[in-house]
């Protein structure tokens, strides 16, 4: 009896343990996703060290190929895409590992009714929730911005989503209420839409979600047009 208490006990703390462990992944992650970002480490070192961290929370499952997203704007749905037809997004020349300084638009721009840009909609009279996508694990984040600051991003998150080894990311957030190691499911609210980042900000732009997909090829993040998954995503 008493080794079977043990071997309980045992299994628990290994189980508590990787959690751990995936949290001090995500938190790595997090510190190299704000060095690319600002520009502060060099690329080859940077690409190294992304591959070593997310294989370490890579599940090796096959990968799930069928599956469906969650509208990542509670109560919009893909008319409010940015452009004709996905033509908003383009990936020409983009980098992950340029960071701040990336070139090219790989998302979407999805707005929300705010005229008077107070980042409340002008029909709820509410804040608009951001919802993932997916089941997914945050791997990095930012809950700080200043209208000084000249990232683009704002308040962003990005999520990897281990059944699909996908990874999404939301920016200009309002506020955010997640940190990296934090586990979500689909549907969760992670955010609220907001008007941070450099262009973002700026009175010509409408307030809207900046929403991106990335497939890992060869273990780093390569944008995709995920504007056929929006459109048949489901509105919550
Ligand atoms: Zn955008």
């Amino acid at each position: 009896m008493q080794k079977i208490i043990l071997l309980i006990g045992i299994l628990f703390i290994s189980i508590a343990v990787n959690a751990q462990d995936i949290k001090a992944i995500c938190n790595q992650i997090n510190d190299l996703n704000t060095q690319v970002t600002n520009g502060t480490i060099k690329r080859p070192d940077a690409a190294k060290q992304f591959k070593t961290l997310i294989e370490q929370i890579r599940n090796n499952k096959p990968v799930l190929t069928a599956y469906s997203w969650v509208f990542p704007l509670k109560g919009y749905k893909s008319n409010a895409i940015g452009g004709t037809n996905g033509n908003g997004y383009s990936d020409k020349g983009y980098n992950y590992l340029d960071g701040n300084k990336h070139t090219a638009h790989p998302a979407h721009d999805i707005f929300i009714n705010d005229r008077n840009q107070d980042d409340i909609d002008d029909r709820t009279h509410k804040p608009v929730d951001v919802l993932t996508v997916d089941d997914g694990l945050v791997i990095a984040c930012s809950n700080e911005w200043e209208p000084a600051s000249n990232l683009r991003g704002g308040k962003y998150i990005w999520i990897y989503h281990q059944q699909h080894d996908i990874i999404t990311y939301y920016a200009h957030n309002q506020a955010i209420f997640v940190k990296p190691g934090d586990e979500v499911k689909q549907g969760q609210k992670i955010a609220e839409v907001g008007r941070t980042g450099y262009n973002a900000y700026k009175k010509r732009s409408p307030t809207h979600l900046h929403f991106s997909a990335f497939h890992l090829v060869n273990d780093l993040p390569i944008p995709y047009n995920p504007y056929q998954q929006l459109k048949k995503a489901k509105t919550l």
